[in-house]
């Protein structure tokens, strides 16, 4: 019988399997932190009627700059993360992993590497790998605080392209704090330099403020969010990035049309 590495696919594919939080009919799907709550309903049926409007223009391909999304997410990143943030400053996509596979596929890709600090989002590494970014494992401390000596040094020695940065960490919680982010990119910039993301997938559970006001004249510091935790939304897809407008416009260079 055919398998998978009986198929010419990329050497670095071969013997690997696909991402699997499994999908199991219980009430509380606590591996991939859903919530179990169902949208009430006068959104479901504001959903419907919005829905019902766009049905009428389906003909036609969608606004492929999502001009009206974005301004809502700006306006939202505002109120919410004590910082200005413009239409511009911001890109959306298919839920952040979509965001985080456009930045690699920009800013990482085959001869570069992305390094993350572990234990953390297995979807970085494995992201990593489909876009054929080289993947580095960074230290973390026991109690898993980032060791800024430690996470400098590593940075140092393998000049990554790429650096990921989880706040709070998936799956440990641990929030990082801002000054162990600036010291992290310092030590980016000056080994490469290299694109910083910061994953704030969990940031409105946090009790610290968002890392958001991070990305003011820090051209290769993004922060990336999603619908799929704190909105309880995570079958809406919708994630998205907050930058400088030059971040936005080079991940339109590996973008789908009308995604
Ligand atoms: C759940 C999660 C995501 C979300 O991915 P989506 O594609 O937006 O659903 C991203 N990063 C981290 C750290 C997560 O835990």
């Amino acid at each position: 019988m055919t398998g998978i590495d009986d198929l010419p696919i990329r050497d670095e594919l071969r013997g690997k399997t696909p991402y699997g939080a499994p999908q199991l009919d219980v009430p509380v799907q606590l591996n991939t932190n859903e919530n179990p709550y169902e949208l009430p309903a006068a959104l479901v049926a504001r959903i419907a009627e919005r829905v019902a409007e766009a049905a009428r223009t389906l003909n036609r391909y969608p606004d492929r700059d999502a001009v009206e999304l974005r301004t809502q997410l700006a306006a939202y990143l505002t109120r919410t993360g004590k910082h200005p943030v413009a239409r511009e400053n911001v890109w959306a996509a298919n839920g952040s992993n979509e965001v985080i596979q456009q930045l690699l596929q920009t800013f990482g890709g085959p001869g570069r590497t992305a390094l993350g600090f572990e234990p953390s989002y297995s979807m970085h590494a494995l992201i990593s790998r489909g876009t054929g970014t080289g993947w580095i494992s960074g230290p973390r401390r026991e109690d898993f605080t980032i060791d800024v000596e430690a996470a400098e040094q590593a940075i140092a020695e393998n000049a990554p392209d790429v650096v990921f940065i989880t706040s709070p960490n998936n799956p440990t919680g641990t929030a990082v704090e801002a000054e162990t982010v600036l010291a992290l990119y310092e030590a980016a910039q000056a080994a490469k330099p290299s694109l910083v993301i910061v994953d704030e997938a969990y940031v409105e559970f946090s009790h610290r403020d968002s890392l958001l006001p991070l990305i003011e004249g820090r051209p290769n510091m993004v922060v990336s969010r999603t619908m799929s935790k704190a909105f309880g939304a995570a079958g809406l897809r919708l994630g998205y990035l907050a930058a400088h407008p030059a971040v936005v416009d080079a991940v339109q260079l590996v973008r789908l049309p009308y995604h």
